[in-house]
């Protein structure tokens, strides 16, 4: 890995050059939570002042950028003898400013689903191909549990990658694409002092982690509790609403409808994301649904992100951002369903 430091300075107009040719796009405060806190979203940059580099956690995860929430896979058009299809993915180019750790890495186990595996996804890889980011460092929320899963820190998955060391940032490059652009806007060899600054930032963020979440046997534990109490108990208060599956940066669960003109001329392919906690996720035709009580389906998207996932990949899926105890209205977390499944196993 390349180290450079660019002054704050540079670092400005290393963005406003990068939104002459490109959308960018980055944190913005757009309301106050009903506890007064600052909500922010990723949103498309207008001026270089617009971007909160100081922001604490966005409702939504950037994953949208990738996988957004409804996309047309294919429109048709139908003639009486024959029909042809239009595919189109063409994604312009585009910059991301300012996503966390956490979210980067979630990007890369998406990207083993989605880009390595046997049936990549055309539509994701472009958009994933034509997107820079550049990451950024931050002090852990209190709810923050992504150093128990190994998420805090990120090492691939972007072009730079920022951390702030007040005149400056300190700049790890990623890609040749990141190294061109810090290049071409005054980065400088990184020097004795930068490196122990550097050092002094992480040490401070690593020593700031207030919630822990003990992993180390979650995945047999899922094994041995599949029939376990906690199940029922979580999943009394869920409400099937979905929120933790869009909000989660990790969450790929989807459904596909066609949806055909009345004419019978025209017709298009449409995906949209969905959530294995929603009523109909597992309904088939006749009427019949694998997963009918929502301690069920919860119990399933708990195996998908901490069981499913670590058999298929030595990793959990789950990133530790804790957006979706944050969205969901029942006071459902990752952090009290684990910390009950584990003390359920010491009973
Ligand atoms: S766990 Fe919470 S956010 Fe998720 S479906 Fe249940 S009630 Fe909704
Ligand atoms: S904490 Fe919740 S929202 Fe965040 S990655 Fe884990 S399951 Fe998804």
């Amino acid at each position: 890995m390349l180290y450079k430091t660019i002054t704050k300075q540079n670092f400005r107009h290393m963005i406003e050059g990068l939104m002459e040719d490109n959308a960018v796009f980055g944190p913005k405060w757009r309301d106050r939570d009903k506890d007064g806190n600052k909500v922010y979203r990723f949103l498309r940059l207008n001026d270089f002042d617009e971007l909160q580099m100081d922001y604490t956690r966005t409702y939504s995860s950037p994953k949208n950028f990738f996988l957004p929430f409804e996309e047309t896979l294919a429109t048709y058009e139908l003639g009486e003898d024959e029909w042809h299809q239009e595919i189109q993915y063409t994604v312009h180019p585009r910059v991301i400013v300012g996503m966390r750790a956490c979210d980067i890495n979630a990007l890369r186990k998406l990207d083993q689903v989605m880009v390595k595996s046997t049936f990549p996804n055309p539509y994701y890889f472009a958009r994933r191909r034509n997107t820079v980011i550049i990451g950024l460092d931050h002090e852990p929320l209190d709810d923050c549990f992504c150093r128990s899963v190994g998420a805090d820190v990120v090492y691939k998955g972007f072009d730079l990658f920022l951390t702030d060391l007040g005149e400056k940032y300190f700049v790890a490059i990623g890609s040749d694409t990141g190294y061109r652009i810090v290049d071409s806007f005054g980065g400088e060899d990184v020097s004795d002092a930068d490196q122990d600054a550097y050092k002094t930032v992480k040490k401070q963020i690593e020593s700031k982690f207030k919630t822990q979440l003990d992993v180390a046997i979650v995945p047999e534990l899922m094994d041995l509790e599949f029939e376990s109490e906690v199940w029922e108990r979580w999943g009394a208060k869920c409400l099937s609403c979905g929120s933790c599956a869009m909000v989660c940066p990790t969450c790929y669960c989807y459904g596909v409808r066609e949806d055909v003109d009345l004419s019978f001329q025209q017709a298009s392919k449409e995906r949209f994301l969905y959530s294995c906690n929603l009523v109909d996720f597992a309904m088939v035709a006749g009427d019949h649904n694998f997963r009918p009580e929502p301690h069920i389906r919860l119990k399933y998207r708990y195996y998908h992100q901490f069981r499913g996932f670590v058999e298929a990949f030595d990793q959990s899926l789950c990133v530790g951002c804790n957006r979706c105890g944050v969205a969901c209205l029942a006071g459902i977390s990752p952090k009290a369903v684990i910390d009950d499944l584990n003390e359920t196993e010491l009973q």
